[in-house]
């Protein structure tokens, strides 16, 4: 199989290691493309996301380590871009579009990729507690990603990072399952490749990559296409559980996956 991801950070967001550290073990892993996923601008975040210099430095960096490399591997210029993300999107190969908000009752937006302590306190004291509206007011968020013109859905169903078990809420259930299959509905329209995304497993979250299975099958159902990424945020996990993943993605009936290769997204045989 052809090796893969175009979900990368770096230290220009949250990310440990530089680009070039990264491209070296895409090399050294046998990787045929690799596309970095920094962070897009987010007024209203600036915690994890690149700073507008910082922006510029990244698209400089990765268009040179594009030449650089070139006769190695395949480098690409995305970013993960949110819904009130700011970007020049002429410069970059591709966009991820993912939600990292939740809209409270009151209207405040609120990071779902927090921690466990902090997303608990959050439902009780803007949710009364309910998970369920939770997680509506994070796929009413997700339903609308198609307004940044994505070329792949990221991680879709974010909201469930902390439910390992179904700790807080039944990603079986029929409640949970109409949210998430409206947002597939809505998104669609606009994009039809989604990641299957690795970052929970590397980061000791979950033991099964983003979207859950139920949702992957209702995504093959529907005809919609996969991409399998990491979200990789250190050399260490570049190819984080891929091999897992693809068993899974079978058993959900899919038997291909689309990678960016010559520019293209060309699909390939699991
Ligand atoms: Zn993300
Ligand atoms: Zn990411």
């Amino acid at each position: 199989m052809i090796l893969s991801n175009l979900h990368t950070h770096t230290v220009y967001c949250d990310g440990k290691n530089t680009p070039e550290e990264m491209v070296k073990s895409a090399i050294e892993k046998g990787f045929s493309s690799l596309g970095f996923s920094g962070h897009a601008y987010t007024p209203h975040d600036n915690e994890y996301c690149m700073t507008p210099d910082a922006t510029l430095k990244y698209i400089d960096e990765i268009n040179l380590l594009k030449e650089k490399y070139k006769d190695k591997i395949e480098i690409y210029l995305g970013c993960e871009c949110d819904l009130n993300s700011l970007i020049d999107r002429p410069k970059y190969d591709y966009i991820i579009g993912s939600v990292h908000y939740a809209k409270s009752d009151e209207g405040g937006l609120f990071s779902v990729d927090n921690t466990e302590d902090i997303t608990s306190v959050f439902v009780n004291n803007h949710f009364g507690g309910s998970y369920l509206k939770f997680v509506r007011a994070y796929f009413e968020a997700v339903a609308q990603i198609g307004k940044v013109k994505p070329d792949i859905v990221g991680h879709f169903d974010l909201v469930a990072k902390f439910n390992e078990g179904n700790k807080y809420f039944d990603e079986n259930s029929k409640e949970y399952l109409d949210l998430a299959f409206d947002a597939i509905d809505a998104v669609t329209p606009y994009c039809d490749l989604f990641e299957v995304n690795t970052g929970a497993i590397s980061r000791g979250y979950k033991t099964v990559p983003y979207p859950a299975f139920p949702i992957l099958k209702r995504l093959y159902d529907k005809g919609a296409r996969i991409t399998l990424t990491s979200d990789c945020h250190n050399t260490d996990f570049l190819d984080c559980n891929f091999n897992e993943s693809i068993e899974i993605l079978k058993n959900a009936g899919f038997k291909s996956s689309y990678c960016l290769l010559g520019g293209k997204f060309i699909e390939q045989p699991l």
